[in-house]
């Protein structure tokens, strides 16, 4: 066993009396217990007489051949270690209170140990007991500091019942306690602990605690340990309340979370969900379902903002009313709202789902006594599990609710690829817009309006037409409403009006007596740059006064009559005229009409087309115009049939294919020249 290398023990010199082969030969005589341990080996490498008896070893070679790590704890085992590199780092010694368990029976005892380097030069622990261990300055403090904690200092037997409560954990727990899992308000959180504790041997949550005072939120940290008293396997918690913390945490999310004035999420929580479920495995179809409130606008203008904001927060309730707790109500802004629904069970029945929701949150409302009716429009996207691109889901709901809105609103549209295509197309046309309003790619046409008494063209209705670089003229249906949806139309109104006022002075200067009847969408009516634009033209030199006519559409009449009568003066005193297009079509009250300074109105082609069925209607407005003084005019009239009723009813113009279509200012000279001798017979 002799070894020149071995080290001198710190507090036991070996004798040099003794035989030198023995490194514990001085400790052998001594009467407190002390003894070697092989750390890497989990073993007693020597032991004195009064150690033996500790360990209840009847010698010391049983002692050594005790295997030891069959009782240690993972937490014993890893601190030995750190002790161990602590030993050859430093010279450290360690005071600790230990409880051993010779042959399974708990003893306390304080330890000294410190670094003893075996013959084989391995670092191994020395441990010296020391007597009178419960006057130990160190013990002391430390039993004061476990009554006086305010953190909640348990242990548990893993049997159930309860060991050891200091008084934070007995003022605060439910009494009397008969076991462990009594003290969780969730036995979830419960079994949950106890899984992690038998495989890891620690664990820690954030857990509900039944209190005296209620249910409060603690803080847990719980370790596999033997019970001190008795060996027996047990369990030691340790709990701090969080609840004041965690009530905060909480709250402060929940408003980062929500919409304030509907409660519902809003974009932000939407768009963190849709990431975070991009990442989740979905196992079924979801939906996305896009909704806004038809004509929400309109709402707030007749009722007033409250009223407007009632409507939302109870469709937002209603919706939130009939879904499943884990669907997402979200708030994406104004009146615009997003469902997802998650775990869609039956996919094939979306249909049925969406008219539930839609039919739940369309019921009337009532903001104090008013009764409010309200319509949605919605577009849904559903999609598989795998999908990750959430923001395509997004924009296929957005163009299914934007069909629903093409088809007349109050209604629902299931997405599908050709719309995406539409859409595609729409995207395509709505981005070169914008090129050809920088490039001024439009140019007016022109269409002769006929006087029937004397057969002269009086006036031209200037349209619109865009002169795209590569696909040639493109007719206006396909870009006005594009225009209106998106506000282009106000830049592209101004266009129109610079242009025709532009091609009347020139008539004028040239010598032709003729107006210029121009069209003014009803986006570009409302918007205030309207009045500046037209102001500013009046005043051009050489502007035709009375000689421009502005095409307003019925839907503009509709809303604060005072305010549209004034706004038509003001434009009247600026020397235009205003005509009313496709006069019929619209739902314009007819008491009201005639306290609108307007010049003329025309009789929408439609009622021409069905002639002479429709002849009553016509009949009807050309009374009503010639009651308040204005000029009819029938539009796209196209047969000597139709053109016969009018002139016989005194329809005062006509415009139609009849006689031109509009054609640009390079055949306009031809067409008047045609049409002065085409043999128009004049009434008499
Ligand atoms: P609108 O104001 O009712 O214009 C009359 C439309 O009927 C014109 O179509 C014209 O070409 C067409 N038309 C004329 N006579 C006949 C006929 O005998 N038979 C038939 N079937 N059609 C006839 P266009 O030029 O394609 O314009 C369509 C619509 O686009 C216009 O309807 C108007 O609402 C809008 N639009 C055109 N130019 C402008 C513009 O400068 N500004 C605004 N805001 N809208 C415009
Ligand atoms: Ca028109
Ligand atoms: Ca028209």
């Amino acid at each position: 066993m002799g070894n020149a290398s071995i080290q001198p023990l710190k507090t036991v010199v070996p004798d040099p009396h003794e035989s030198g082969d023995d490194p514990i030969a001085l400790a052998r005589r001594l009467q407190v217990p002390i003894w070697i341990f092989d750390i890497d080996n989990s073993s007693i490498a020597y032991a004195n007489a009064p150690a033996c008896h500790l360990w209840q070893a009847e010698t010391e070679e049983e002692l050594t051949s005790r295997v030891m790590a069959s009782d240690m704890s993972a937490t014993v085992a890893k601190r030995l270690k750190q002790y161990q590199a602590d030993f050859i780092e430093s010279d450290a010694t360690f005071n600790e209170m230990w409880t051993l368990y010779p042959n399974g029976e708990p003893k306390s005892v304080m330890v000294v140990y410190s670094g003893f380097v075996l013959p084989d030069g391995r670092m191994a622990m020395q441990c010296e007991v020391l007597g009178g261990t419960e006057d130990e300055p160190e013990n002391l403090r430390s039993a004061e500091a476990l009554l006086h904690t305010d953190v909640m200092i348990t242990l548990f037997s893993k049997k159930g019942p309860t060991l050891y409560l200091n008084p934070a954990a007995r003022n605060a727990l439910v009494m009397p306690m008969k076991s462990f899992s009594d003290i969780f308000a969730f036995p979830a959180d419960y079994a949950d602990l106890m899984i992690e504790l038998s495989v890891t041997g620690e664990h820690r949550l954030v857990a509900e605690i039944l209190t005296v005072s209620g249910k409060r939120w603690f803080d847990l940290s719980a370790k596999s340990c033997l019970d001190a008293a008795t060996g027996e396997p047990a369990i030691l918690v340790t709990a701090i309340d969080v609840s004041e913390l965690k009530v905060a945490r909480d709250k402060a999310r929940y408003l980062a979370d929500r919409d304030q004035l509907t409660g519902c999420y809003n974009r932000a929580y939407l768009q963190n969900h849709l990431s975070v479920l991009s990442l989740r495995d979905i196992a079924d179809d979801a939906a996305i379902i896009f909704f806004d409130v038809d004509r929400f606008k309109t709402i707030n203008d007749r009722h007033g903002h409250e009223a407007g904001d009632t409507v939302l927060t109870q469709i937002a309730a209603r919706a939130r009313a009939v879904l499943r707790e884990e669907d997402v109500v979200s708030r994406l802004g104004g009146d615009e709202f997003v469902i997802l629904l998650e775990n869609l069970k039956h996919p094939d029945a979306i249909d049925a789902e969406v008219a539930r929701i839609k039919d739940a949150i369309t019921q009337p409302i009532f903001h104090d006594v008013t009764r409010i009716e309200v319509s949605v429009s919605m577009g849904v996207a559903v999609f598989n599990p795998g999908t990750t691109d959430f923001a395509e889901v997004m924009r296929q709901a957005d163009i299914a609710l934007y069909t629903s809105k093409q088809s007349g609103r109050d209604c629902w549209t299931l997405f599908n690829e050709a719309m995406g295509d539409a859409a595609q197309e729409r995207a395509v046309i709505e981005d070169e817009l914008i090129t050809a309003l920088e490039n001024q790619e439009f140019i007016l046409h022109y269409q002769p309006r006929r006087n029937l008494k004397t057969g002269q063209v009086v006036s031209v209705e200037g349209l619109v037409r865009w002169q795209h670089p590569q696909k040639g003229l493109i007719p206006p249906n396909t870009f006005i409403p594009i225009c209106e949806e998106t506000g282009m139309i106000e830049e592209l109104g101004r266009l129109v009006l610079e242009m025709g006022v532009a091609q009347a002075i020139a008539w004028q200067d040239s010598g032709r007596d003729i107006d210029v009847s121009l069209n003014v969408s009803p986006r570009q009516f409302n918007d205030d740059q309207l009045l500046t634009t037209l102001l500013d033209l009046s005043q051009t030199p050489g502007f035709p006064s009375g000689k421009v006519e502005l095409e307003i559409t019925e839907s503009v009449l509709i809303g604060d009559h005072e305010e549209i009568a004034e706004k038509l003066k003001t434009i009247t005193k600026m020397g235009y005229r205003v005509a009313i297009d496709d006069f019929g079509t619209g739902y314009s009250n007819l008491s009201y009409i005639s306290r609108f300074p307007l010049n003329c109105l025309k009789i929408d082609q439609s009622f021409v087309k069905q002639l002479p069925e429709s002849g009553p209607i016509i009949s009807l407005i050309l009374t009503l115009t010639r009651q308040f003084g204005a000029t009819a005019v029938a539009e796209g009239v196209e047969t000597e049939e139709q053109l016969e009723w009018l002139t016989a009813h005194d329809c005062e113009q006509v415009q139609g294919y009849l006689f031109s279509p509009p054609v640009s200012i390079d055949e306009f000279d031809d067409v008047m020249d045609r049409l002065r001798n085409d043999g128009f017979q004049p009434q008499a």
